[in-house]
């Protein structure tokens, strides 16, 4: 949790928020350390790194989007790792699949991909609609029905006027005839979308040494990167371009060029 206050002001426990606080040493860029003699946690005074500043978040959206991984990220806004994973999942957290609406046209496709080594390859299973080019529901999984199932779940449930798809056998069984379409270039637009997200996304790019650790991160920021548009709250816009990137210059002294 941050906060924006220090403990030595109010001496109440950011834990258990009893007044039960006793000093007990300080850290080693010396700030002091309180000890809560109800809950038996420490707490120190105040927390300087910039996790707390209301902007994070939407800057934590925009530089996941631009194709930085998580170490970098980290690096431009002055948080930690650890702080930013949490966050991410956050982030996601508050994003809902956008409605989909009825009797549209979709292309279905899977993207490989791998998490931990390349020996465990997962897929990305998604739809996208051919007019407004929305993702509107995606998997991650192995490539089997089960994980395309849930994607053509939700474009059954929305009446699909047509599905486009590649060849993959699966797509046979699981879609109604009627409105299965597989012919060759029939698949443009979400082949040509593979390709964005790949750029996008820093654990997709081709042949770099970045690549997902878990699960969860890789479904969080492919919410963020779908569908983080969808649900800019009006309390909470995102940053303007320019000073966004001032702000973060700003915190960084060593970025100055000499
Ligand atoms: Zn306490």
């Amino acid at each position: 949790m941050t906060r924006c206050f220090k403990i030595s002001d109010t001496k109440i426990c950011p834990h258990c928020s009893t007044k039960n606080l006793v000093r007990n040493g300080h850290t080693k860029n010396l700030k002091q350390q309180f000890y809560c003699k109800n809950c038996h946690k420490r707490c120190i005074d105040y927390y300087c790194n910039f996790a707390c500043h209301p902007q994070t978040n939407n800057s934590i959206v925009r530089l996941t989007k631009e194709g930085l991984g998580i170490r970098s990220t980290a690096q431009m806004l002055g948080i930690s790792t650890t702080t930013l994973l949490k966050r991410i999942i956050d982030i996601a957290k508050t994003i809902t699949q956008p409605i989909i609406s009825y009797r549209k046209t979709y292309e279905v496709d899977e993207m490989r991909t791998y998490i931990r080594k390349k020996q465990k390859p997962i897929w990305i299973v998604y739809a996208l609609d051919r007019e407004t080019k929305n993702v509107i529901s995606f998997n991650i999984g192995r490539r089997t029905n089960k994980t395309l199932n849930v994607v053509l779940t939700s474009l059954r449930i929305s009446k699909a006027k047509s599905i486009y798809t590649d060849g993959l056998k699966n797509y046979k069984y699981l879609i109604e005839s009627n409105i299965h379409i597989c012919k060759r270039f029939s698949t443009n637009l979400i082949e040509r979308k593979n390709l964005s997200v790949r750029t996008h996304l820093k654990r997709l790019h081709r042949k770099t040494i970045c690549f997902s650790k878990s699960r969860a991160i890789l479904n969080a920021v492919l919410k963020i990167y779908f569908w983080s548009e969808f649900t800019n709250t009006p309390n909470n816009p995102p940053a303007k371009p320019r000073q966004y990137l001032s702000s973060i210059f700003l915190k960084q002294p060593s970025l100055h060029v000499r």
